[in-house]
């Protein structure tokens, strides 16, 4: 199903998809079609019913939203009632899903997404449905109590689809969801997506859709003989951190990072770079000439770490790259394979390690069937690894040095200092070796009560002289970080605290307690003071933030920056 290395790959732009919708997905930083969206796009299009054998970390939503926001109609004003409906499990779901239907319509002017679901008021759904939305999704509880009290028109439906079906069931809304089916147009077009087919969901799938296109991933095995598989199961905003753990304590020749979207090839390695490794991005944007001068910069050592998308790093052969690191969990095991077949050639041994988050775990199983190999799990690097690899380096730099030609010049140096000032040779050369760290601390040092702070997904810690804004800071002056204003769109109505806050953006975007400065809790919005310079890997994951289960949408308020001193951070909450 998925081209392989001497296939062109198809693109987005040759599945029919509406301009628009195209636009959007390349916003997002998109740059070719998962499996799943290469076969279910064209199909919908053509007005099929489909049945997707797929999982979550597929791109199974963009499967199905992109090719019903390019057939929706905008222009009928009058027509209030939803054209299409997507029935998810819970409400994480129904809300997540929403949110990315959002984004691919970006440039569809007056495409209202509404998502309705149990534990949410009442009112903002009814004023959402009464003022009209193209796009609804629901839960199946929530979607029949709306269409029992007739605040929800179903007589229009064109689309309707079922996301996660096997979990739908599982949570007993098999009777709802059947009552929705059996209750709506019967020309409508059905999408039914599951990640696995019991006998219920295959009847369902007899009764309602004719003649529907069945989409399942063959996954290909591979032997992948010659590399060790090792996966870390980490959370998102931790991710940075556990890199940089790892890159300083494996023995790497060449690393190639995988990474899901063009923009974080860009700010991934920029991050990197900041951290002093030697990193370059390659994505579908570049050029064949830069794409060609990048990958001879690694092939020479002039550059380790290349940070690319599946798309860029097809065909890629540089015999110096022992490992391949999975930073996103690809959206199917082809490209799975693909990656780490970036590693162990010529005949040589290769390392290929994986993140996934706690939600990404059912990918491993796919993976080792299709790699035909266990993935053993491997530990986070521990703060004495870490410094254990410092001190070692440090040695080794020591005995690198002492073969210098400016050996000898600088010994009488030292010992002209040492007799002038009458202090030890051994306090001057350690007065060398501090100068030799900019006023970077040498050791890493752990940062335990964030760490405790959210029980789930594995280790929490990062340490304290890495905090985003203390590397920002390093960049520019090192010692002053200057703060900004941001909103976020929580407030006393939503009855948060500034424990809740700090909590919530420190677990989320990685942030350390000395990043934070006032926080004003307004009516329905709060003030944070935030540094100003946050890496944009930060801003998202922020973005992302729910806090008392609203998304507060951080946003940046122009024209409030003041410099602070991190040293003593105001606490004046
Ligand atoms: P889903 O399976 O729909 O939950 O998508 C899993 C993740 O893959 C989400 O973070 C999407 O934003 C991302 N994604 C979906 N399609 C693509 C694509 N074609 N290229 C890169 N990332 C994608």
């Amino acid at each position: 199903m998925n081209a392989n290395e001497d296939q062109p790959p198809v693109g987005f732009a040759d599945l029919g998809i509406d301009d628009r919708v195209l636009r959007a997905l390349s916003d997002v930083g998109y740059e070719s079609p998962s499996p799943i969206q290469a076969a279910t796009i064209p199909a919908l299009m053509a007005g099929r019913h489909v049945v997707g054998l797929a999982q979550t970390g597929t791109g199974k939503t963009a499967a199905f939203a992109v090719p019903i926001l390019s057939r929706i109609e905008l222009d009928q004003q009058a027509q209030k009632a939803p054209q299409a409906l997507i029935l998810a499990p819970t409400r994480e779901l129904a809300l997540q899903v929403a949110e990315a239907i959002g984004k691919y319509a970006k440039y569809l002017p007056g495409l209202h997404v509404l998502p309705i679901y149990g534990g949410s008021s009442y009112g903002v759904q009814l004023s959402g449905l009464r003022r009209g939305a193209q796009v609804v999704v629901g839960t199946p509880g929530r979607v029949i109590d709306h269409l029992e009290k007739k605040t929800l028109d179903l007589s229009r439906l064109r689309f309707l689809v079922l996301d996660e079906a096997d979990e739908m069931l599982n949570m007993g809304f098999a009777e709802d969801v059947e009552k929705i089916l059996a209750g709506t147009p019967a020309d409508k077009q059905v999408a039914l997506f599951s990640a696995t087919m019991p006998s219920q969901i295959r009847r369902i799938a007899q009764r309602y859709l004719t003649d529907a296109a069945e989409i399942t991933m063959k996954a290909k095995t591979v032997t992948a003989a010659n590399t060790r598989q090792r996966y870390l199961q980490v959370a998102n905003p931790q991710k940075m951190d556990a890199l940089t753990r790892i890159l300083e304590v494996e023995q790497f020749e060449a690393m190639i990072i995988f990474v899901r979207t063009k923009q974080a090839t860009e700010d991934l390695a920029e991050r990197l770079r900041a951290r002093g490794f030697s990193a370059a991005a390659i994505n579908g944007d570049l050029v064949q000439a830069q794409r060609e001068r990048t990958i001879a910069q690694l092939r020479s050592g002039a550059v380790d770490i290349l940070v690319a998308t599946d798309v860029a790093a097809r065909g890629l052969d540089v015999e110096r790259i022992s490992h391949v690191l999975n930073y996103d969990i690809p959206t199917d095991t082809e490209s799975y394979i693909h990656r780490i077949g970036r590693t162990g050639r010529a005949g040589r041994t290769g390392e290929a390690l994986l993140f996934m988050t706690h939600r990404e775990r059912h990918l491993l199983s796919s993976i080792e069937r299709a790699t035909r190999q266990p993935l053993t799990e491997m530990a986070l690097p521990t703060v004495e690894d870490v410094n254990s690899t410092r001190v070692a380096k440090f040695a080794d730099s020591i005995t690198a040095s002492l073969a210098s030609p400016q050996l000898g010049l600088f010994r009488g140096l030292v010992d002209a200092y040492a007799r002038e000032h009458d202090v030890p040779v051994a306090d001057v050369a350690a007065a060398l070796a501090v100068l030799s760290q900019d006023g970077a601390s040498f050791l890493l040092t752990a940062e335990p009560p964030l760490a405790k702070r959210k029980p789930e997904g594995g280790e929490r810690s990062f340490d304290r002289d890495r905090s985003p804004a203390r590397v920002a800071g390093q960049r520019r002056a090192k010692s002053d970080v200057r703060l900004a204003t941001y909103r976020i769109r929580v407030g006393k109505r939503h009855k948060v605290q500034p424990g809740a806050i700090v909590g919530a953006l420190a677990n989320e975007g990685g942030l350390s307690r000395q990043d934070f400065g006032h926080i004003d809790i307004k009516v329905d919005h709060s003030l944070v003071e935030l540094p100003a310079d946050l890496p944009r890997g930060t801003l998202d994951a922020l973005s992302r933030t729910r806090i008392s289960g609203q998304l507060i949408e951080l946003t940046r308020e122009e024209g409030a920056d003041r410099p602070v001193r991190p040293k003593k951070p105001r606490r004046s909450y």
